[in-house]
Protein backbone atom coordinates (compact mmCIF):
# COMPACT_ATOMS: atom_id res chain seq x y z
CA UNK A 1 0.00 0.00 0.00
CA UNK A 2 1.34 3.59 -1.25
CA UNK A 3 -0.35 5.51 2.09
CA UNK A 4 -4.15 5.94 3.91
CA UNK A 5 -6.04 8.54 2.10
CA UNK A 6 -9.00 10.40 3.50
CA UNK A 7 -11.42 11.37 1.30
CA UNK A 8 -14.08 13.95 2.85
CA UNK A 9 -16.93 14.26 0.77
CA UNK A 10 -20.64 14.11 1.14
CA UNK A 11 -21.57 13.17 -2.50
CA UNK A 12 -21.33 9.42 -2.21
CA UNK A 13 -20.92 8.85 -5.88
CA UNK A 14 -18.08 11.60 -6.11
CA UNK A 15 -16.11 9.69 -3.12
CA UNK A 16 -17.09 6.32 -4.72
CA UNK A 17 -14.72 7.15 -7.67
CA UNK A 18 -12.27 8.95 -5.76
CA UNK A 19 -11.99 5.54 -3.58
CA UNK A 20 -11.79 3.55 -7.11
CA UNK A 21 -8.88 5.64 -8.85
CA UNK A 22 -7.22 5.31 -5.20
CA UNK A 23 -7.25 1.68 -4.66
CA UNK A 24 -6.64 1.23 -8.27
CA UNK A 25 -3.27 3.24 -8.27
CA UNK A 26 -2.09 1.14 -4.87
CA UNK A 27 -3.90 3.53 -1.95
CA UNK A 28 -5.84 2.82 0.39
CA UNK A 29 -9.04 4.97 0.70
CA UNK A 30 -10.99 6.23 3.89
CA UNK A 31 -14.07 7.77 3.64
CA UNK A 32 -15.80 11.16 5.90
CA UNK A 33 -18.89 12.74 5.03
CA UNK A 34 -18.61 15.30 7.57
CA UNK A 35 -15.78 17.62 8.81
CA UNK A 36 -15.70 16.50 12.43
CA UNK A 37 -15.25 13.48 11.66
CA UNK A 38 -12.31 13.96 9.21
CA UNK A 39 -10.59 16.15 12.16
CA UNK A 40 -11.53 12.89 14.39
CA UNK A 41 -9.77 10.30 11.78
CA UNK A 42 -6.51 12.27 11.52
CA UNK A 43 -6.45 12.94 15.22
CA UNK A 44 -6.52 9.15 14.90
CA UNK A 45 -3.70 9.31 12.92
CA UNK A 46 -1.63 7.25 10.31
CA UNK A 47 -3.42 9.48 7.48
CA UNK A 48 -0.79 10.39 4.98
CA UNK A 49 -3.13 12.95 2.68
CA UNK A 50 -6.55 14.49 3.04
CA UNK A 51 -8.82 15.14 -0.07
CA UNK A 52 -11.11 17.75 1.17
CA UNK A 53 -14.02 19.04 -0.10
CA UNK A 54 -15.55 22.55 0.04
CA UNK A 55 -19.07 21.91 0.41
CA UNK A 56 -19.74 19.74 3.40
CA UNK A 57 -23.32 19.44 5.53
CA UNK A 58 -21.39 20.63 8.80
CA UNK A 59 -18.40 22.27 8.49
CA UNK A 60 -16.79 24.48 5.59
CA UNK A 61 -13.92 22.46 4.02
CA UNK A 62 -11.59 25.88 5.08
CA UNK A 63 -12.68 25.88 8.34
CA UNK A 64 -11.88 21.53 8.45
CA UNK A 65 -8.58 22.79 6.82
CA UNK A 66 -7.94 25.70 9.33
CA UNK A 67 -8.32 23.47 12.47
CA UNK A 68 -6.81 20.56 11.14
CA UNK A 69 -3.79 23.03 10.87
CA UNK A 70 -3.51 23.59 14.61
CA UNK A 71 -2.95 20.01 14.80
CA UNK A 72 -1.29 18.63 11.56
CA UNK A 73 0.78 18.90 9.03
CA UNK A 74 -1.54 16.56 6.96
CA UNK A 75 -0.94 17.74 3.08
CA UNK A 76 -4.55 18.53 1.75
CA UNK A 77 -5.87 18.80 -1.51
CA UNK A 78 -9.23 20.55 -1.63
CA UNK A 79 -12.23 19.78 -4.07
CA UNK A 80 -13.76 22.67 -4.82
CA UNK A 81 -16.91 23.01 -7.33
CA UNK A 82 -17.20 27.14 -7.50
CA UNK A 83 -14.95 29.78 -8.81
CA UNK A 84 -14.71 31.54 -5.82
CA UNK A 85 -13.72 29.00 -3.90
CA UNK A 86 -10.39 28.41 -6.06
CA UNK A 87 -9.78 32.50 -5.32
CA UNK A 88 -10.30 31.97 -1.71
CA UNK A 89 -8.29 28.79 -1.45
CA UNK A 90 -5.14 30.46 -3.79
CA UNK A 91 -5.36 33.68 -2.69
CA UNK A 92 -5.58 33.11 1.34
CA UNK A 93 -3.11 31.47 3.74
CA UNK A 94 -5.63 28.37 4.44
CA UNK A 95 -2.86 25.78 4.83
CA UNK A 96 -3.70 23.84 1.44
CA UNK A 97 -1.15 22.09 -0.67
CA UNK A 98 -3.65 21.78 -4.30
CA UNK A 99 -6.50 22.13 -5.16
CA UNK A 100 -9.04 20.38 -7.95
CA UNK A 101 -11.46 22.06 -9.52
CA UNK A 102 -15.47 19.83 -9.65
CA UNK A 103 -16.10 18.18 -12.53
CA UNK A 104 -12.35 16.73 -12.24
CA UNK A 105 -10.16 13.13 -13.62
CA UNK A 106 -10.25 11.07 -10.68
CA UNK A 107 -7.01 10.12 -12.65
CA UNK A 108 -5.34 13.48 -12.41
CA UNK A 109 -6.66 13.66 -8.97
CA UNK A 110 -4.46 10.78 -7.89
CA UNK A 111 -1.46 11.99 -9.87
CA UNK A 112 -1.89 15.66 -7.79
CA UNK A 113 -1.87 13.10 -4.62
CA UNK A 114 1.14 11.13 -6.01
CA UNK A 115 3.24 14.22 -6.29
CA UNK A 116 2.73 15.72 -3.32
CA UNK A 117 3.77 12.59 -1.32
CA UNK A 118 6.86 12.50 -3.69
CA UNK A 119 7.65 16.04 -2.89
CA UNK A 120 7.21 15.16 0.84
CA UNK A 121 9.11 12.24 0.85
CA UNK A 122 12.37 13.89 -0.94
CA UNK A 123 11.90 16.58 2.20
CA UNK A 124 13.89 15.94 5.40
CA UNK A 125 11.66 14.93 7.62
CA UNK A 126 10.33 17.88 10.29
CA UNK A 127 11.73 17.63 13.58
CA UNK A 128 8.75 16.44 16.29
CA UNK A 129 6.99 19.99 17.74
CA UNK A 130 7.53 18.62 21.27
CA UNK A 131 10.41 16.21 22.30
CA UNK A 132 10.33 15.81 26.24
CA UNK A 133 13.21 14.15 28.30
CA UNK A 134 12.33 12.77 31.22
CA UNK A 135 15.54 12.16 32.54
CA UNK A 136 16.80 15.57 31.87
CA UNK A 137 13.70 16.76 32.76
CA UNK A 138 14.14 19.08 30.11
CA UNK A 139 11.47 19.49 26.93
CA UNK A 140 12.47 20.65 24.02
CA UNK A 141 10.32 22.71 21.52
CA UNK A 142 10.69 22.70 17.60
CA UNK A 143 14.16 21.33 18.31
CA UNK A 144 14.78 23.77 20.75
CA UNK A 145 15.70 23.37 25.06
CA UNK A 146 12.62 25.42 26.73
CA UNK A 147 13.78 26.98 30.25
CA UNK A 148 11.28 25.92 32.38
CA UNK A 149 10.53 25.85 36.34
CA UNK A 150 10.39 22.49 37.87
CA UNK A 151 6.40 23.12 37.59
CA UNK A 152 6.31 24.52 34.09
CA UNK A 153 8.22 21.04 33.54
CA UNK A 154 5.43 19.14 35.06
CA UNK A 155 2.90 21.00 33.79
CA UNK A 156 4.21 21.20 29.83
CA UNK A 157 4.12 17.08 30.20
CA UNK A 158 1.30 16.30 31.85
CA UNK A 159 -0.25 18.65 29.28
CA UNK A 160 1.57 16.85 26.14
CA UNK A 161 0.87 12.67 28.05
CA UNK A 162 -2.56 13.27 27.01
CA UNK A 163 -3.59 15.50 23.90
CA UNK A 164 -6.71 16.69 23.19
CA UNK A 165 -7.46 15.99 26.74
CA UNK A 166 -8.84 18.96 28.98
CA UNK A 167 -7.75 18.92 32.05
CA UNK A 168 -9.79 20.76 35.17
CA UNK A 169 -7.71 23.20 36.84
CA UNK A 170 -8.06 20.88 40.19
CA UNK A 171 -6.77 18.17 37.53
CA UNK A 172 -3.84 19.91 37.22
CA UNK A 173 -2.86 20.91 40.57
CA UNK A 174 -3.48 17.22 41.90
CA UNK A 175 -0.86 15.65 39.29
CA UNK A 176 1.58 19.12 38.75
CA UNK A 177 1.03 20.16 42.55
CA UNK A 178 0.79 17.50 44.48
CA UNK A 179 3.41 17.95 46.89
CA UNK A 180 3.47 21.73 47.33
CA UNK A 181 1.93 23.67 50.35
CA UNK A 182 -0.03 26.24 49.00
CA UNK A 183 -1.68 26.42 45.80
CA UNK A 184 -4.63 28.22 44.31
CA UNK A 185 -6.47 28.34 41.00
CA UNK A 186 -4.60 31.15 39.90
CA UNK A 187 -1.44 29.10 40.37
CA UNK A 188 -2.46 27.13 37.39
CA UNK A 189 -2.87 30.43 34.97
CA UNK A 190 -0.09 31.82 36.05
CA UNK A 191 2.04 28.95 35.27
CA UNK A 192 0.54 28.41 31.49
CA UNK A 193 0.98 31.84 31.06
CA UNK A 194 4.46 32.11 31.39
CA UNK A 195 4.66 28.67 29.68
CA UNK A 196 2.77 30.20 27.00
CA UNK A 197 5.13 33.14 26.61
CA UNK A 198 8.47 30.75 26.43
CA UNK A 199 6.92 28.97 23.74
CA UNK A 200 5.81 32.11 21.79
CA UNK A 201 9.30 33.49 22.36
CA UNK A 202 10.45 30.34 19.76
CA UNK A 203 7.74 30.52 17.26
CA UNK A 204 5.03 33.12 17.57
CA UNK A 205 2.61 31.78 15.09
CA UNK A 206 1.81 29.11 17.26
CA UNK A 207 -0.28 29.02 20.68
CA UNK A 208 -0.43 25.03 21.38
CA UNK A 209 -2.14 25.51 24.78
CA UNK A 210 -5.61 25.91 24.29
CA UNK A 211 -7.76 27.64 27.53
CA UNK A 212 -11.02 26.23 28.11
CA UNK A 213 -13.23 28.87 29.85
CA UNK A 214 -14.50 28.21 33.27
CA UNK A 215 -12.98 24.59 32.37
CA UNK A 216 -9.08 24.32 32.53
CA UNK A 217 -6.73 23.18 29.89
CA UNK A 218 -5.66 21.16 26.52
CA UNK A 219 -2.94 20.69 24.34
CA UNK A 220 -3.54 19.77 20.69
CA UNK A 221 -2.31 16.14 19.08
CA UNK A 222 1.13 16.96 17.80
CA UNK A 223 4.21 14.21 16.65
CA UNK A 224 5.99 14.06 20.13
CA UNK A 225 9.08 12.47 20.65
CA1 LIG B 1 -20.17 18.56 -1.12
Amino acid sequence: MLGDILIVEDEKAIADTIAYALRTEGFEPHRCELGQAALERVAAGGIRLVILDVGLPDLSGFEVCRRLRTVSNVPVIFLTARAEEVDRIVGLEIGADDYVAKPFSPRELVARVRAILRRLEAAPAPAPLFQVDEDALLVRFKGEALDLTRYEFRLLRTLLAAPERVFTRADLMDRVWSEAEETADRTVDTHVKTLRAKLKAIDPSLDPIRTHRGVGYSIGRFPCA
